[in-house]
């Protein structure tokens, strides 16, 4: 029971692949009560049915991350509901399909800032209000990917706003940091979601992966969902802007 009396926002599930519903389990499994945010109201009965095989009943708010009155409903609501908040996880991301499968130097102005608005922007909002209700410190982290640090083929304008949410994070570290808020990334590997299905060429890269990676398969969203629990509970009380890759290794290879 890492997390028992634990209160942790999390946004980004659509389904039962997403990464968002690996760690919502693995918060529920270890005593947190959760609160989990739908994108539209199509996802609402999706995400209820879901949460019937929840130990504790989560509180469930409508977010579009790209709605400021949507981001400052969801956190009155939170702060009605709960009064505080122990741990915050991004789980979301968005890029017009269009700009990950054209050369990069074609990304269009409105393709550019709808990615990094959803993508990497959307962690500083919320960052400002969570922190609000984490008077007595608290735990947030993002998803972010190898495609932030180095190019691959197709990720493209994902790529850019990868960056973007990595170093928003460090800054968001340094800013939080003596409210006792900790600020981390967790870079998994490639995974058979919603969102890795707009990249071209998926199939190709988890065979990479699984071929080159120091243990030699791909990552699962049990695992992402485990070190997320780790870096949301006391065990890493002194672990702040880092980026941890949950990748089997693979991002420590070169050309074999
Ligand atoms: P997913 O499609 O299940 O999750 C993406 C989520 O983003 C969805 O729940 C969607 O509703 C949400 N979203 C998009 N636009 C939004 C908006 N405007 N407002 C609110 N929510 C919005 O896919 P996933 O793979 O679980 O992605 C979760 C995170 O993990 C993303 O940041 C992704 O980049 C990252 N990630 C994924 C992989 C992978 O291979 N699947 C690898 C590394 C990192």
């Amino acid at each position: 029971m890492l997390l028992k009396g634990k209160k942790v926002l999390i946004l980004g599930v659509a389904n039962h692949r997403s990464i968002a519903w690996g760690v919502a389990q693995a918060c529920d499994q270890e005593g947190a009560e959760i609160c989990l945010t739908y994108q539209t109201d199509k996802l609402k009965g999706k995400l209820e049915q879901l949460c019937s095989k929840l130990k504790q009943k989560p509180l469930l708010i409508p977010c579009d991350v790209t709605d400021d009155d949507d981001v400052k409903h969801l956190f009155q609501v939170v702060k009605r509901e709960w009064g505080y908040l122990d741990g915050l996880v991004h789980s979301v991301a968005y890029a017009d399909k269009k700009d990950l499968g054209q050369p990069f130097s074609q990304t269009s102005r409105d393709g550019f800032k709808l990615a990094l608005d959803i993508s990497a922007y959307s962690f500083v909002i919320l960052a400002r209000y969570a922190a609000e209700l984490m008077s007595e410190g608290g735990s947030m982290l993002c998803m972010s990917y190898l495609g932030g640090e180095r190019v691959f083929t197709n990720y493209n304008v994902m790529g850019v706003a990868k960056s973007a949410l990595e170093m928003a994070t460090r800054y968001l570290a340094a800013d939080l940091g003596n409210h006792g808020i900790r600020v981390n990334i967790v870079s998994p590997g490639p995974i058979r979601t919603l969102a890795a299905a707009g990249i071209p060429g998926l199939s190709k890269i988890l065979d990479e992966v699984a071929q080159t990676a120091p243990l030699k398969r791909n990552v699962s969203q049990e695992e992402v969902a485990k070190t997320s629990v780790f870096l949301l509970s006391d065990y890493s009380s002194a672990i702040s802007a880092e980026t941890i890759h949950v990748d089997c290794g693979y991002h420590a290879m070169g050309m074999n």
